[in-house]
């Protein structure tokens, strides 16, 4: 007979567990809790705040438009690096 260590500790079967109740409740459309955004609508007030810019998308993509036309244009890997100042 042989003894093997379980591979996954008490708390790693916490923490999956967590992350599967988690992923369960969200909502497949909105990314929120599926409880609160299909709530009768008497019962919940939903607002749009204005939208915040993603800046190391706006310059991934001025990098990538001064090359799209360049051979190989497709084959590059891109990547951001945002730095605090
Ligand atoms: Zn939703």
């Amino acid at each position: 007979m042989t003894c093997r260590e379980p591979e996954w500790s008490d708390d790693d079967r916490a923490w999956m567990l967590a992350l599967a109740y988690y992923r369960d409740t969200r909502c497949p459309l909105c990314g929120g809790d599926i409880r609160d955004c299909t709530a009768p609508e008497d019962d919940v007030v939903v607002t749009v705040p204005p939208p915040r810019r993603c800046l190391a998308t706006d310059e991934l993509r001025l990098a990538t438009d001064q090359h799209k036309d360049k051979p190989g244009a497709g084959a590059l890997l891109w990547r951001t690096e945002v730095r605090r100042r």
